[in-house]
């Protein structure tokens, strides 16, 4: 829903569809709402594309984001936005909570305990607290930082997870199953899809959770500084956007990860 809505548009790219929010979180539609999000941005590519402007941030806010603004999907976003807050503090608030979301057109809803995304993430220390001790923690991320790997593979060995066997019967997950479809690459000279923004706050990270959140073992440890990314590797999950021990300085709903248009993706197998 609203609450989770990231940036609808930057240079070159908008979003729509249940990953740009637009699902009611009160009443659990999200197919016509995907749907008008989808046509919404369509309208607003033709009328760019009619002016002959470019796709930039700015023409796309204008001629998207504010389409989606004045849209029916907004109007009932709005309603339903608050209404699940109350689950935050337990089941029965959250269902009174949306009771009353839903009787009074989103006039009153169950106050919740929700946290920008930057302080509901918690570091490794705390998550294998009373498991591993930090010390131990330390040792194990020191070797791993040596050799440029993350922390939760060996995190899950130390925890006596067994290795799985290459057996060929393995499950295989979702996006492994879009990544067997394969990658398309973006050529040499296109920028990075995943952007750290403020270098100065990965060098102070002590966390640095990002590696550990990253679906595709694409963020990797590169010293004190700022993680290495390597695009091939990304499955464009988005975790690293709300996995961050930053908040960003102008937006504390936002960390300092940022995606960004560009060429290159997944494709599944069919298509
Ligand atoms: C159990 C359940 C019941 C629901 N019931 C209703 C209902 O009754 N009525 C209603 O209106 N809504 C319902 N919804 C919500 C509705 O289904 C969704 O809001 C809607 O389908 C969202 O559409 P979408 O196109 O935005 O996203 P999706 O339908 O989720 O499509 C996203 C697509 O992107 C693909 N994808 C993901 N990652 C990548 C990648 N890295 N590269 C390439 N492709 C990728 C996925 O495979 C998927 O096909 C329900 C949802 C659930 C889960
Ligand atoms: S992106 Fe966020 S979590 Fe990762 S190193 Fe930078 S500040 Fe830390
Ligand atoms: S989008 Fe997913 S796979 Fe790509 S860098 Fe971010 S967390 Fe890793």
């Amino acid at each position: 829903g609203r609450r989770g809505e990231p940036h609808l548009a930057g240079d070159g790219f908008v979003r729509i569809g249940e990953g740009s929010g637009s699902t009611n979180v009160l009443t659990g539609s999200g197919v016509d709402e995907a749907w008008t999000t989808g046509v919404l941005a369509a309208q607003g590519a033709l009328e760019l594309l009619r002016a002959g402007q470019p796709f930039t941030k700015k023409n796309l806010d204008r001629a998207y984001v504010a389409r989606r603004r004045v849209s029916w999907v907004d109007a009932d976003g709005r309603v339903a936005e608050k209404a699940r807050d109350g689950f935050t503090r337990g089941v029965v608030s959250g269902l009174v909570g949306m009771a009353l979301a839903g009787m009074t057109r989103g006039l009153v809803a169950m106050p919740g305990r929700s946290l920008p995304p930057a302080k509901r993430v918690p570091t490794v220390e705390e998550y294998y607290a009373g498991r591993i001790a930090p010390e131990e923690i330390a040792r194990i991320r020191q070797d791993c930082a040596a050799r440029g790997l993350s922390l939760h593979g060996a995190l899950m060995d130390r925890c006596g997870w067994p290795a799985i066997p290459y057996d060929g019967q393995l499950l295989v997950t979702h996006q492994d199953a879009l990544l067997m479809g394969g990658k398309v690459q973006a050529p040499p000279g296109y920028a990075d899809h995943v952007v750290f923004l403020y270098p100065h706050l990965c060098e102070t990270c002590g966390t640095k959770i990002c590696i550990e959140a990253c679906s595709g073992q694409a963020i990797a440890p590169a010293g004190p500084g700022v993680p290495a990314f390597d695009r091939e590797k990304c499955v464009h999950c988005g975790a690293c956007l709300w996995n961050c021990a930053a908040s960003h300085p102008e937006d504390p709903e936002r960390t300092t990860v940022e995606f960004r248009g560009g060429t290159g993706g997944l494709h599944s197998a069919e298509n």
